[in-house]
């Protein structure tokens, strides 16, 4: 089955802290990882009813990094996007993201901006999928807590089904070295910096909503270790 790691990152609410931590509970969902509160976990257990134990255990951490240890894929979450040219803001609806990801085993990591300011860009640049919760354009920012209860209802819906995970997601340490190889490659190549990095975000983003698989992972890092032997030999 799916593993789903719930991320706060420095949320500035005791209530919503204590609400998240209870509608995990409700759903069944148990591993919370708080970045940097910006608020007492301690206060915000009185809001979080039969979670609180959850909140207990709840870890905290200093950066998103950390955060993200022992993660195969990251989803960040935004009611921001884009159709455009913003690679960074084009996203998955979350039926889209609860549908596939029901059929890996692996853990995922969900994680959730600040209530006043949301998650900045280069947090957005962490995850391998950035996912919308679909509502009226004239107001699409939630509350964090509905957010997380309606991410968290939507994957419970789609495990309830009775999905059997077929799939496995790759082990983050592969994950790792694919972002690592796919960045060596395309700096390699000839081609002015800015579009390197856009490259670069652009090939992120697209195999994030690929999810791949253990299988799949591999066969792309012997591709992009090809691609930067090719060029050293080519460069020596
Ligand atoms: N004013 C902030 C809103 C942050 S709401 C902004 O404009 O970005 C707090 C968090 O709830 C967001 O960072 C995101 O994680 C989640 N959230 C709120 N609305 C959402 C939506 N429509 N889809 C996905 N996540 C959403």
């Amino acid at each position: 089955m799916v593993s789903i790691r719930v991320i706060l990152v420095e949320p500035e609410g005791e209530i919503n802290v204590g609400l998240v931590a209870r509608v995990m509970k409700n759903f069944g969902f148990k591993d919370l990882v708080v970045v940097n509160p910006k608020i007492s976990l301690e206060r915000a257990k009185k809001y979080a009813s039969h979670g609180v134990d959850l909140l207990a255990k709840a870890k905290v951490v200093r950066s998103l990094d950390e955060a993200l240890e022992g993660v195969s894929l990251t989803a960040v979450t935004s009611c921001k996007t884009s159709t455009g040219d913003d690679i960074l803001r084009t996203s998955l609806t979350l039926k889209e993201f609860a549908e596939k990801i029901t059929d890996y085993s692996g853990v995922v990591a969900i994680v959730f901006g600040r209530e006043s300011v949301g998650l900045r860009r280069d947090e957005i640049r962490k995850g391998d999928i950035l996912l919308t919760i679909p509502a009226s354009p004239e107001y699409p920012s939630l509350n964090l807590s509905h957010a997380v209860a309606i991410v968290l209802y939507e994957i419970f819906s789609k495990l309830s089904k009775g999905h059997v995970p077929e799939l496995k997601l790759p082990e983050p340490t592969e994950v790792e070295i694919l972002h690592r190889k796919m960045e060596e490659a395309v700096k390699s190549l000839s081609m002015p910096e800015h579009k390197k990095v856009k490259t670069i975000i652009t090939l992120r983003k697209v195999l994030g909503k690929a999810i791949l698989t253990a299988h799949e992972i591999h066969v792309l890092i012997g591709f992009f270790r090809k691609i930067c032997l090719k060029r050293m030999k080519k460069t020596l």
